[in-house]
């Protein structure tokens, strides 16, 4: 059985009042529920305070990326053992806005998901088409190459530490998701290719998110979906009561 997992990617949002405002709601309203699982993703420079403000409280804190490399002269970057060193329990990798405004290819985000998971992380890998590639019914050759190149060496004893989130590009912070029927199908094809590339009993016990405006209008709806998981929130997860009211999609 998966237990649904629902993370917030706060983007390049909020200040260190708001994050800890936020955190400290989530801590009072939802840090008992044993049900789902919960993850807040906050820019770098507030990673350290919430770590601390949830301490004791099973709500994961994530970054939102991380280096390749383990340590040395990479002006500007973050390693995965430092994010491990404060008490971070998880990183995003792959994500949309990653690979499109920053030029990140499927063998760095694999380079990333290696180093990640060495470091004792655990990995929320992003895999979505643009509009364009749907349009052209290139939506699984596109997310199932990601999927496949994105863990690529990654065994699978690994995968118990990885996620997989489906988010579809022109689903992403413009309002549109995915209906459910749309998302199911590729979700259940996801699956199958983790099936291929590992066991039906590692694929099963996979989580898959699915991203791309959800909102607590559209939640419940997604989350009753046989393959859909939990969701990556951006807008959403920015406010304690869109994002509690996210949690209570049962
Ligand atoms: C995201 O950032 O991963 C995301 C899905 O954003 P939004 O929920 O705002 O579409």
């Amino acid at each position: 059985m998966r237990k649904p997992f629902i993370a917030g990617n706060w983007k390049m949002n909020l200040e260190r009042k708001s994050a800890l405002g936020l955190v400290a709601q989530l801590r009072e309203r939802v840090g008992q529920r044993a049900d789902i699982e919960v993850a807040v993703c906050p820019p770098f420079v507030y990673l350290d305070a919430v770590v601390q403000a949830l301490n004791g409280s099973p709500i994961k804190v994530g970054a939102q990326n991380c280096c390749d490399e383990t340590s040395g002269a990479f002006t500007g970057e973050i390693s995965a053992s430092m994010l491990i060193d404060i008490g971070c329990d998880l990183v995003i990798l792959g994500h949309s806005e990653r690979r499109q405004i920053y030029g990140e290819t499927s063998e760095l985000v694999n380079s990333k998901v290696h180093t990640a998971l060495d470091a004792g992380l655990e990995v929320i890998l992003c895999v979505g088409e643009t509009r364009a590639e749907r349009e052209e019914q290139r939506t699984e050759k596109v997310v199932g190459a990601q999927l496949v190149a994105g863990l690529s060496g990654i065994d699978g004893r690994s995968m118990q530490r990885v996620t997989i989130a489906y988010e579809p590009v022109w689903a992403i912070g413009t309002g549109l998701n995915a209906t459910p029927d749309q998302a199911g199908a590729v979700h259940s094809y996801l699956r199958g290719v983790l099936g291929g590339l590992y066991s039906d009993s590692i694929a099963e016990s996979v989580r898959i998110q699915y991203g791309g405006s959800v909102k607590p209008s559209n939640v419940r709806e997604l989350m009753a979906v046989p393959h859909i998981d939990g969701c990556l929130v951006g807008g959403a997860s920015l406010t304690a009561d869109s994002f509690i009211s996210l949690l209570e999609f049962r």
